[in-house]
């Protein structure tokens, strides 16, 4: 069992770069928590927007959390060193690129999410007004997808 925290709008940034690195878009998985971070009482502990919580039972956290990875760009050359490997002010191994003379960014900062156009409507709705949805993983996975791939879970 776990409780993923998901995103239920968009975030946005006019940098296109940041906007993709650091904007958290709708049907992001944020976080996954253990199952008893929450009571399931929403009168008590309403679940604050712009975010929703899901209770997934079926699935581990550690096995959740592996949706939390973010897009990582391919082996790109180093712009500090120019793909030497070498600092050009030191003389020495260059500090961004440890001297590997690549380096990898981070694209997105999730590379799966659940595809919230694509949940049944009666899910839409209770995540709408309730802000939380209990469901099992059986049923989630189809909507866990790749961004990259499309590829479900
Ligand atoms: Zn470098």
């Amino acid at each position: 069992m776990a409780l993923f925290l998901i995103k239920a709008t968009d975030a946005t940034h006019a940098d296109p770069v940041k906007d993709a690195r650091g904007c958290y878009k709708r049907g992001d998985i944020v976080d996954v928590y253990e199952d008893s971070r929450h009571d399931g009482d929403l009168i008590a502990n309403p679940i604050a927007a712009p975010f929703v919580l899901v209770r997934v039972s079926g699935v581990t956290v550690a096995q959740a959390r592996a949706f939390l990875d973010p897009h990582r760009s391919d082996p790109l050359p180093c712009p500090r060193c120019g793909g030497t490997g070498l600092d050009p002010q030191l003389a020495g191994t260059c500090r961004r690129c440890e001297g590997r003379a690549s380096i990898i960014v981070i694209v997105w900062c999730r590379l799966h999410h659940i595809d919230w156009d694509a949940l049944p409507t009666a899910v839409k709705n209770a995540l709408r007004d309730d802000r939380y949805y209990e469901t099992t993983w059986a049923a989630l996975r189809q909507y866990v997808k790749n961004k990259l791939t499309g590829d479900g879970a």
